[in-house]
């Protein structure tokens, strides 16, 4: 807090609340602590929806961001903008998201503490616009030096490439993550930005063979066939036309209106330099992303005995010629089995569908290792090597909450994730702050919430959760099947209230679900999974000949993708489920460990347009959200708390009572220091072993005491 101007500062905060008030009723309040009728649901929308028509966006909940997606290009992401909101205290300007990343920031130095920035909301609700303009802040607004300006513009170009790669258009979001991503960004003493780690969550590959109605493939294929430069298309011997690749062309929509995929390759070619992958990185890079939609155009006909073969030899040399894979093996690879016969080894031929099966499931692998090759690759580039200490900040955007007519295995994974990141924030605000007014003794009327760890449960319990369930169909290959792990779901978790199938719901709601079907009840809504294709989604097989075939690849990437030192064991891998769930919790620890700051995002329409605002959806995503409860937390409750034995240790220089050594209990010293410094009785608590004041304003006033 700085020295002089606090008095200034607070009246300054106080002018702001009150002439917010005043301005009320054309553009609402720019925090909804401050509004009068808190408690009503209604009260809480038509502020959203006034603030929304006047393009604010964002509005506070305490420290606790709401952003509503405005659908249009605002223009408040200036370097103007940026320099307004820097080291300015939170409540003195209009709500920001910059407003949000300078304080974040500035109780980084202050403390010397770690930070996350958790950004959720459904798909397409803005948390990846979120997550890029806090990088942009930090990015101007840190200290720089021509070394830092490197760190800095790989960490901003760090974005493009990771986008290029692991998002997609869907019928919720022209450009969905669909990885979740995890990065720190690492700060020195100065705080200047002097590194970053990202981590990714399991990347949604089966969009690379497959894509609904609707839908596209990863953008980068686009990107390439759109953008790429003659010669090299010729050398990677790609058409520029997506119609002809089978991979690009299921969802029938490979031009989206509001994607550039030529400029955008031009951005992600720049990009990669910035991040240092040099000639023969990009080249090996690009021939594996037109190796696989080489692939995917690799037919096969049944040959007489009606085994596959191949129809048409071109496609596979240039997969060979791409990866560096002798023909032969390739072809073999692609239309054999090979089987262990005691101590032989034997090829079996495929059938067509198998050979198709195995063909996608090796494009699935190679570019989903691909990806975390990229990954790897990025982190180098971002990392320090200097080995002082450092803060960081975290910042969080992964996959939102989607629901398509159509939800999968894919949609489970992300569900479930969503789930856990709201018992997240649960843990972390409503159920932490009030369990800690309890355990102070400080009087507290409960507010009531839903809290999900009964979803959440019912995904990951031990032994009856469907995790485990799908993991012990996946344990009886050859026996179990899809519908089984229906049936094991409908025996063992039937009765619970978060799940229902075609046969156990009542009549109205079976006319509702198929036979296949099964329903969970989300935090955040129903969604209904057709449950074929879960087993094979979570053993993701890649027949072990074909890792041997990938071995053989001269391509640098895929040589490190496919390392010979990877066990070839008989002992089955985890699942794919299974290896999610172990990121998860690893994922929890690490935002455990920081001091967590929220931003909520909202999809003000289903239709991503510009200045509609349907009431409906938000306050669903309200709702679900937990902002009501927030809300009514936050107002009964007190912004700041302090352990007695610090608090006193801090001001009993502003007390000639309590200085220089205060001979009795803590406690007691600060009933005698706060009495000194006249705290009204309705300002304060004293708990069991920590005070807790209301307001800022009553410590930014002893702040000041003490700095004069
Ligand atoms: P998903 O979970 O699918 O990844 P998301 O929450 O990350 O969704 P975004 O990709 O951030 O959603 O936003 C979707 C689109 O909404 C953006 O491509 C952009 O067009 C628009 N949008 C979001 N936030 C803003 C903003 N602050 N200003 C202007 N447009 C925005
Ligand atoms: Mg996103």
């Amino acid at each position: 807090i700085g020295t002089n101007s606090l008095d200034e500062r607070c009246n300054q905060i106080l002018r702001n609340m009150e002439a917010s008030l005043t301005a009320r009723d054309r553009v609402g309040i720019q925090d909804f602590v401050l509004l009068d009728a808190y408690t009503s649901e209604s009260a809480f929308l038509d502020n959203l929806r006034k603030r929304f028509h006047e393009n604010l966006i964002y509005t506070y909940i305490g420290t606790l961001l709401v952003s509503v997606n405005p659908y249009k290009e605002l223009d408040i992401y200036s370097k103007k903008q940026m320099d307004t909101y820097m080291g300015v205290n939170f409540f003195e300007l209009p709500p920001h998201i910059y407003a949000l990343a300078d304080n974040v920031f500035r109780t980084m130095q202050s403390e010397f503490n770690n930070h996350f920035i958790l950004i959720s909301g459904e798909s397409g609700a803005g948390k990846t616009e979120a997550s890029k303009k806090i990088l942009q802040f930090y990015a101007v607004s840190c200290p720089s030096t021509k070394l830092l300006n490197n760190v800095r513009d790989r960490l901003l170009l760090s974005n493009p490439v990771l986008e290029a790669f692991g998002n997609a258009k869907t019928l919720k979001n022209d450009n969905s993550s669909r990885f979740g991503k995890y990065m720190d960004i690492q700060f020195d003493h100065q705080g200047g930005a002097v590194g970053g780690h990202i981590l990714s969550y399991l990347l949604e590959k089966s969009r690379v063979v497959h894509q609904n109605h609707g839908e596209r493939n990863f953008h980068i294929f686009y990107q390439l066939v759109e953008g790429g430069e003659e010669d090299l298309l010729r050398w990677l011997g790609l058409e520029r036309n997506c119609q002809h690749y089978s991979y690009l062309v299921q969802g029938g929509c490979a031009k989206v209106s509001s994607i550039n995929d030529k400029s955008d390759w031009r951005m992600v070619q720049k990009a990669l330099s910035v991040i240092e992958f040099n000639e023969s990185d990009i080249e090996h890079l690009f021939g594996i992303i037109a190796s696989v939609l080489h692939l995917g155009n690799i037919k096969f006909v049944a040959d007489v005995r009606g085994y596959a073969s191949l129809n048409n030899n071109q496609e596979m040399h240039w997969v060979s010629k791409l990866l560096g894979i002798p023909a032969q093996v390739l072809q073999q690879g692609l239309t054999h089995r090979k089987i262990e016969a005691k101590a032989e080894e034997v090829f079996s031929p495929f059938s067509v569908d198998h050979a198709v099966y195995a063909r996608d499931a090796l494009a699935k692998a190679i570019y989903g290792r691909t990806f975390n090759w990229l990954v790897n690759k990025i982190n180098e580039s971002l990392a320090n090597k200097d080995s002082s200490r450092k803060t960081v900040i975290g910042l969080l955007d992964i996959y939102g909450f989607e629901v398509f007519n159509v939800n999968s295995f894919e949609q489970f994974c992300i569900n479930y994730c969503n789930e856990k990141l709201q018992q997240l924030f649960i843990q972390l605000t409503l159920k932490s702050e009030q369990e800690e007014y309890e355990m102070e003794g400080i009087e507290w009327e409960p507010v009531p919430y839903f809290n999900n760890k009964i979803i959440c449960d019912l995904v990951e319990e031990k032994h009856r959760g469907i995790i485990s369930l799908l993991d012990e169909e996946c344990l009886r290959p050859g026996e179990a099947t899809d519908l089984t792990l229906l049936e094991k779901m409908e025996e063992t978790i039937g009765g619970h209230p978060h799940f229902v199938t075609h046969k156990l719901a009542d009549q109205k709601t079976r006319k509702t679900l198929e036979r296949g079907d099964f329903r969970l009840l989300h935090y955040a809504g129903e969604v209904t999974y057709c449950v074929v294709g879960f087993l094979d989604k979570n053993n993701d097989l890649l027949y072990r000949n074909g890792k041997e075939v990938m071995r053989q690849s001269k391509n640098a990437i895929i040589k490190h993708c496919f390392p010979s030192t990877e066990p070839d064991s008989k002992r089955r891998p985890e699942t794919v489920v299974t290896q999610f769930k172990s990121s998860l919790v690893g994922l929890t620890e690490i935002l455990m460990s920081k001091e967590p700051w929220y931003v909520r995002c909202i999809k003000p329409n289903e239709a991503k347009q510009p200045g509609r605002f349907d009431d409906v959806l938000v306050r669903h995503q309200v709702k679900y959200l937990g902002l009501m409860e927030h809300l009514r937390v936050r107002r009964a409750g007190f912004a700041y708390r302090r352990k007695y034995d610090i608090f006193l240790q801090r001001y009993k220089p502003l007390c000639p009572d309590t200085w220089p050594n205060w001979k009795g209990t803590a406690a007691e010293g600060v009933r005698c220091l706060i009495k000194h410094l006249g705290y009204k009785p309705d300002e304060y608590k004293m708990g069991r072993s920590k005070i807790f004041i209301r307001h800022p304003r009553t410590l930014f006033a002893t702040e000041d005491a003490f700095q004069v």
